[in-house]
């Protein structure tokens, strides 16, 4: 099966187009995940150590959300119109390699201080 690819417009986030994506090298092209043209595009599992880092903030918990929940909630990731939960799922199990943990639910750490854009310099 040929790798799906994605691009910064799956997740609508400034960082991760400005910042993220260009030190990956992109090839450019039609989005397999919400279908955007003329776009940079990455293999998903290339983004994995920076949400790596969003999941770190979440810990397991039998009455919280999705992960994809979360990071529409707390981060504003996947906010593409295409992008519903079922569609963001499938992107961030690909991005983990994890089918598994996009289907568990989350709470955020109890340890964990929000910070709205935490990944970008300061
Ligand atoms: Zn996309």
């Amino acid at each position: 099966m040929e790798k799906k690819l994605c691009c910064p417009e799956c997740f609508d986030d400034r960082g991760l187009r400005d910042d993220i994506f260009p030190t990956l090298n992109p090839s450019k092209g039609k989005c397999d995940f919400c279908e955007a043209n003329d776009v940079p595009l990455v293999e998903p599992g290339r983004l994995a150590p920076w949400f790596e880092l969003l999941v770190n903030v979440y810990e397991a918990h039998k009455d919280g959300k999705l992960l994809v929940e979360w990071m529409k909630d707390d981060w504003a990731l996947f906010t593409h119109q295409t992008m519903d939960v079922a569609h963001a799922k499938e992107l961030l199990g690909e991005i983990l390699d994890n089918g598994e943990v996009v289907r568990q639910r989350f709470i955020p750490s109890p340890s964990y201080i929000p910070q709205a854009k935490a990944y970008e310099p300061s």
